[in-house]
């Protein structure tokens, strides 16, 4: 099912200290118990990894590192399939969906389970004036997000209360069916449509696996005027929540939906946390971390697919 209800802003769940340490201790306790069945090793960076950017982090080019950095890797690892987070709004079981964009947000390449990525999440929790522990936490993962959604135009409007026109049809341009998902016509805000391309030629031409699949990175939505929306809501019952119809990003026609690897049977379109999961590890959505800042996109985490365009106002 397609989120677009979480497309919006919603005010941050702000997580107590108490909460924090609590999530702490919890995942101490995991540890513990993970160390009474034995350690999983601590990884060093696969090939896939190389998309991260560059390390920066003991001086050295590894993910191994002194022992309590090690010890912090695996509580970690410990949580990142477990710890209880509700960021946008739905209960989720780890992190583990959001670790590409964190491994990009605290400047690291090394996999969310080692001493490395503790390290740097050390750096990057001192640097936003939290206890700098190398623990991911429900209150680091609570500030992270919020630094994430401040990125997006769309979601600082819509915390005024204010929900942007569409634009005229004049600004609005059309993609090529080989844009589209199985050749869908989709529109976009001229410059959108512009930055898109450059970025996809850029991906193509970076990364042969990507060109050699040419499904990858193409539109399966993108401007959908608030119409549309109303009668999509009224005719087959798809409102998510009514925010669909009230107020989508869609309709600035800077945002779209893209297609990137999925979980084996899943639609391009299922926030169901096995495709998300498998989104996030395929290399269309890495490569899109790295690079689509450079283009003037940025990402919603909940969906992996959906990106937004900050060269023009909402
Ligand atoms: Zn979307």
């Amino acid at each position: 099912m397609h989120f677009n209800r979480l497309h919006n802003a919603s005010p941050a769940r702000r997580i107590g200290p108490r909460q924090g340490f609590g999530a702490l201790m919890w995942g101490a306790v995991l540890w513990v118990g993970v160390l009474c069945v034995g350690c999983t090793p601590i990884k060093n960076p696969s090939a896939a990894d190389l998309h991260r950017p560059p390390l920066r982090f003991f001086g050295h080019q590894s993910c191994q590192a002194p022992a309590l950095a090690r010890t912090l890797g695996r509580l970690n690892s410990a949580s990142l399939y477990v710890l209880h987070i509700a960021p946008f709004g739905r209960e989720e079981s780890g992190w583990a969906t959001y670790a590409p964009k964190i491994e990009q947000e605290i400047d690291t390449r090394c996999a969310a389970d080692t001493a490395g990525f503790a390290d740097a999440l050390a750096r990057w929790q001192r640097r936003r004036g939290l206890p700098a522990t190398g623990v991911m936490t429900v209150a680091t993962f609570a500030v992270m997000k919020d630094d994430w959604q401040a990125r997006r135009p769309f979601v600082e409007l819509r915390a005024t209360g204010a929900c942007p026109r569409p634009p005229p049809a004049r600004d609005l341009a059309d993609a090529k069916p080989s844009e589209g998902y199985e050749g869908k016509l989709v529109q976009l805000r001229k410059g959108a449509l512009t930055a898109y391309r450059r970025m996809v030629a850029a991906a193509r031409q970076g990364e042969p696996a990507l060109a050699a699949k040419p499904e990858l990175l193409r539109l399966f939505s993108a401007y959908r005027s608030p119409a549309y929306d109303a009668a999509r809501c009224a005719h087959d019952h798809n409102c998510q929540g009514v925010v669909r119809a009230a107020c989508s990003v869609h309709r600035t026609g800077l945002a779209f939906d893209i297609v990137l690897d999925t979980a084996p049977g899943y639609p391009v379109d299922s926030s169901a946390d096995a495709n998300r999961l498998a989104m996030v590890n395929g290399l269309a959505y890495r490569w899109l971390v790295a690079n689509a800042a450079t283009y003037g996109f940025v990402n919603y985490p909940f969906e992996p697919w959906h990106w937004e365009w900050t060269g023009e106002k909402p």
